[in-house]
């Protein structure tokens, strides 16, 4: 398997801070931004928050809008139908049960409409500190390209790259391995000339 620390201490030397590349105020409108990109680009879902977090950036406020309302401000991404019905019950939820919080932990998490594995981790992450992979697209296809470790889906795969990341990096990596693949190790024409982790990349030295 390739040095996993060799390229996380690349990575850290190239992008000391990676931050996630979705616009949020608070936990609550994290949780509603990630719920929003899957299946869409991170741009697209900051295009439709900029005015939609302005004015409702919490449960109760959320809930003020109709379906149809909601609906109308996120139109422009995908599955926007399904993504507004699980919006407003989760609103309700986290409401009644929750006391309008996002939960800190998986099993709640994943309990919440429109809430799965990828969203659980990223919220865990970003809004706890808590050492989390959200495999995505992106990630699944930089970890087996680098052969860094492999994994039939999503959730193994995160589960491997928990174990092998040093401690130190593991809150930073996944952003690493999300900006990377979204930039430099893209989907049709990885930039291997210009990758800073080429070295330790089999899919380059096979080349
Ligand atoms: S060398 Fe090419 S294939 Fe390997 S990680 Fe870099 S961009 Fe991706």
């Amino acid at each position: 398997m390739t040095n996993i620390t060799a390229i996380c201490k690349i990575f850290n030397q190239h992008n000391l801070n990676p931050k996630i590349e979705l616009n949020y105020t608070n936990n609550f409108t994290l949780l509603i931004a990630v719920i929003l990109s899957a299946q869409t680009t991170d741009k697209a879902v900051n295009i439709v928050t900029k005015n939609l977090f302005e004015k409702y950036n919490n449960p109760e406020a959320m809930l003020l809008l109709t379906n149809i309302e909601l609906e109308e401000y996120i139109k422009t991404i995908g599955l926007y139908r399904v993504k507004t019905k699980n919006i407003l019950n989760l609103c309700h939820i986290l409401i009644t049960k929750y006391n309008s919080k996002v939960p800190n932990n998986l099993a709640d998490l994943i309990a919440l409409p429109g809430v799965g594995r990828k969203t659980a981790d990223v919220v865990l992450s970003v809004a706890f500190a808590e050492p989390r992979i959200a495999v995505d697209c992106h990630i699944y296809r930089v970890v087996h390209r680098v052969g860094i470790t492999s994994g039939k889906n999503p959730t193994e795969v995160s589960d491997k790259l928990l174990k092998i990341i040093p401690n130190k990096y593991l809150l930073r990596a996944h952003h690493w391995l999300v900006l990377h693949g979204r930039y430099v190790c893209k989907a049709k024409k990885p930039d291997c000339q210009n990758c800073c982790i080429s070295k330790y990349c089999l899919y380059y030295k096979n080349k």
